[in-house]
């Protein structure tokens, strides 16, 4: 218990800690040292960015995919899913909805999709830039060149979200065909950083075949690339996968690690996703009280929600986004928080891009 003391002081004051301090806090995870790290991990969220809560509207506008990820709904292996795909003038159109509901950041997520090209993709990042100037936009793509990805920064992209699902080599080879690599997601990473990106990093809570070494080696290399934005939920089994028989990832382990990541990184923007939401109906306001800082709403069109199906019982495929947005305002200012109309940038970012 000492040694549990010692590494959560340590992880308060440094927000740092070596791979065995996090392989220990993680055996050693009970409530106590559960609400602990939630009560310390609120208030440096809070010391931030106050009681506010920064809210993303969620594209989903196409559900192709070339990649076959065993975990994945919409992997291309999946012959029972219904594909669609937005076209310019619907994402745009959407994009519109949601500025008008207040939202301050668009994120346009996709499988990878090839019948995008990087022209295409150039239009539409300006075409949304250009009716809403104090609008951020944020891209979840995938694996991309340098150069398509820079290309996609000169047009006006702000973010850029690419989880590196885990950064073991071997575990990554568990979870996806062998054309893949952790090794190329990761330089993905460090390209985007370096273009200029606020960058998104992360990892499935619970995917299978992980253990706690790959959790801590998750933590450490996320430290390591110090992004702008970490995205963390727990696996959920989709029934048309490799996985469909595997377990869901635990609310508690989830809660626990968005707390240590919240200590880790003070300043990063820390979504309560989706996922933490569908495996419990309190998973996002849990979240908010274990430190995150970002809500996701989709924005999709209601009429594909149910099809943009990355693991089974996805909530808020059936209600309107300006639905969505009531319910979770009234979910969030329940426990002392706040939905704000703002692009909501990484604090540190922003600084720095200021010369602060
Ligand atoms: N094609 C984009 C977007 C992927 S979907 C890309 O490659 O980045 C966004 C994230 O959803 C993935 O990075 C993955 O971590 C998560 N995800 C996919 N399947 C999931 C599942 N079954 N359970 C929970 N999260 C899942």
């Amino acid at each position: 218990m000492t040694d549990i003391r010692y590494i959560l002081n340590k992880l308060c004051d440094e927000s740092d800690l070596t791979r065995e301090e996090i392989i220990t806090l993680l055996e050693n995870r009970d409530p106590e040292i559960q609400t602990e790290l939630a009560k310390n991990a609120s208030a440096v969220a809070r010391k931030h960015y106050g009681n506010k809560i920064f809210v993303r509207g969620l594209i989903e506008f196409t559900n192709y995919c070339r990649n076959d990820c065993y975990y994945c709904g919409i992997r291309c292996g999946n012959k029972n899913a219904e594909r669609y795909r937005l076209s310019k003038d619907e994402i745009v159109e959407c994009a519109s909805y949601g500025y008008d509901l207040g939202f301050r950041t668009i994120v346009l997520q996709g499988g990878e999709d090839m019948f995008y090209t990087d022209d295409m993709m150039v239009d539409i990042i300006k075409s949304v830039k250009k009716e809403h100037t104090d609008c951020a936009v944020t891209l979840s793509i995938g694996e991309k060149s340098y150069e398509s990805y820079k290309a996609f920064f000169d047009a006006g992209a702000d973010r850029y979200l690419l989880r590196h699902e885990t950064a073991d080599p071997g575990h990554y080879a568990k979870l996806h065909p062998s054309n893949l690599s952790s090794e190329n997601r990761k330089q993905c990473l460090y390209n985007l950083k370096k273009i200029g990106f606020q960058t998104g990093a992360g990892f499935m809570v619970g995917s299978p075949y992980q253990t706690l070494e790959n959790i801590a080696d998750d933590l450490l290399f996320l430290k390591k690339l110090d992004p702008e934005m970490i995205g963390i939920g727990p696996f959920i089994p989709h029934k048309d996968t490799v996985f469909a028989d595997e377990k869901a990832g635990g609310l508690d382990l989830t809660l626990y690690l968005l707390s240590i990541i919240r200590l880790m990184l003070p300043t990063v923007l820390l979504p309560a996703t989706t996922a933490l939401g569908t495996i419990d109906p309190r998973g996002r306001e849990l979240g908010i009280l274990a430190g995150t800082n970002v809500v996701m709403p989709n924005l999709s069109p209601v009429g594909v929600r149910k099809k943009y199906a990355l693991y089974d019982n996805k909530i808020c495929t059936g209600e309107e986004a300006a639905e969505c947005m009531n319910c979770l305002k009234n979910r969030i200012s329940n426990i002392g928080y706040e939905i704000v109309a703002d692009r909501g940038d990484n604090i540190k970012y922003k600084n720095m891009k200021e010369g602060k």
